[in-house]
């Protein structure tokens, strides 16, 4: 479904990503892992095309998509979930939805959606009359993923949230229920490489730009190195 062939990004003269190659396949969840400033927000950013890459391609259903505007990559059907914090805190919980579904006109389609959101994540229609601004920083990153997913997204892509352990499992188990019963794929970047691993089927490490080893999750979660750089095993 996605596909990034020798990627390289550059900040001025500072290399970001340095030939990233990966495959994201539909109905899979991918992860990718490394250490703070490894290159995993560029990565998202690249595919989002808000960085574009100085060489390299990256494919979405064979199609390249490098070079295109960030609004017509969504609209193809790439939705990056924003930082909880990016949620627009003075609409409410409901409304918040609603800005997630502005390019649908299935009216039906959209109230499914919502219903089926709220069974996912019950706090958020306890909440739905309140502020956006007013939830925890993790139950405004329900809403963030809750508000991606009403654009109905193809490939949903979901950056690191830097939340509590605990929360971020729960929003993983989501996740996984979203995968496997919306037929959503997932690109999952964490810093959580442990939850990200056990949440993924497929994985990949980035070191300084580089990917350096990937694999099944599994088989990463038993790699002797991972464990040792990533896993404080
Ligand atoms: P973190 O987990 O800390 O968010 P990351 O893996 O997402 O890190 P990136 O944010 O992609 O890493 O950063 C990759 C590299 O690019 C780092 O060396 C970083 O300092 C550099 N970088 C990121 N953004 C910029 C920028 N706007 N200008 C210059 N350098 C940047």
């Amino acid at each position: 479904m996605l596909e990034l062939r020798g990627v390289n990004v550059f900040y001025g003269a500072v290399q970001a990503l340095r030939e990233v190659s990966l495959r994201v396949d539909e109905g899979e969840i991918v992860t990718l892992i490394g250490a703070n400033g490894a290159g995993k927000s560029t990565t998202l950013m690249a595919i989002s095309g808000i960085v574009p890459p100085r060489r390299g391609e990256i494919l979405f259903e064979g199609r390249p998509i490098h070079g295109l505007a960030p609004d017509r990559i969504v609209r193809l059907g790439i939705c990056q979930v924003p930082e909880g914090r990016r949620i627009f805190p003075e609409l409410t919980v409901a409304e918040n939805l609603d800005m997630g579904a502005f390019l649908r006109r299935d009216r039906q389609g959209i109230e499914r959606d919502r219903e089926e959101l709220y069974e996912l994540f019950p706090i958020l229609h306890q909440r739905r009359h309140q502020p956006g601004g007013n939830l925890s920083g993790g139950e405004q990153q329900m809403l963030a993923i809750s508000r991606a997913l009403m654009a109905r997204p193809r490939l949903l892509d979901e950056p690191s949230m830097g939340l509590a352990p605990l929360i971020t499992r729960q929003i993983f188990e989501i996740i996984k229920t979203i995968n496997r019963e919306r037929n959503t794929t997932v690109f999952l970047v964490e810093q959580n490489a442990n939850l990200a691993l056990q949440t993924a089927d497929r994985g990949y490490v980035l070191e300084n730009g580089r990917i350096v080893l990937q694999g099944q999750a599994e088989a990463l979660l038993n790699n002797e190195n991972v464990q040792k750089a990533y896993l404080g095993i």
